[in-house]
């Protein structure tokens, strides 16, 4: 009677635990198309003049505070920057009114407020704020390409 109880026991595990796996691996696929239709939505947002709107979903998404947005880079600046994030006013600023409307730099500096709302510390570095903002660019680029018919 133990014998017969040990084998279908195991038995019964068996395929419970091979559709767990497959029902995984589907929610997985799921949420990756999901994460870049968000970032493709993110950066259609910014090309048609949104921006603020964007800055809000991925506040909203990271769960962060929205940071606020401004034109006109401070006065006296040396170097010439498309944008920049000033971690105290948890401000990003952009040189102009066409820089606003470019989902890299505003990505990029989104970056940096994220990063210093984990850690104050830190803005991150250059080459991971590029990439993370490059990763939306990248998604939006893959979904236009696949409506177009290109992919
Ligand atoms: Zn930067």
């Amino acid at each position: 009677m133990t014998d017969k109880f040990t084998v279908s026991s195991d038995e019964n595990l068996r395929p419970v635990d091979t559709q767990s796996i497959c029902s995984f691996t589907v929610r997985r696929s799921r949420e990756q198309s999901l994460e870049q239709r968000f970032k493709a939505g993110i950066v259609w947002l910014i090309l048609n003049g949104k921006t603020e709107q964007a800055l809000a979903l991925l506040a909203k998404h990271y769960g962060v505070k929205v940071p606020k947005v401004e034109v006109g880079l401070p006065k006296g600046r040396k170097k010439i920057a498309l944008g920049c994030y000033s971690a105290k006013n948890k401000t990003i600023t952009v040189m102009n009114s066409d820089t606003l409307k470019e989902p890299f730099v505003i990505l990029h500096e989104f970056y940096h407020h994220l990063r210093t709302t984990v850690d104050a510390k830190h803005q991150g570095t250059e080459k991971y704020a590029d990439d993370f903002a490059m990763g939306f660019v990248h998604a939006y680029k893959s979904t236009v390409d696949k409506e177009i018919g290109n992919n």
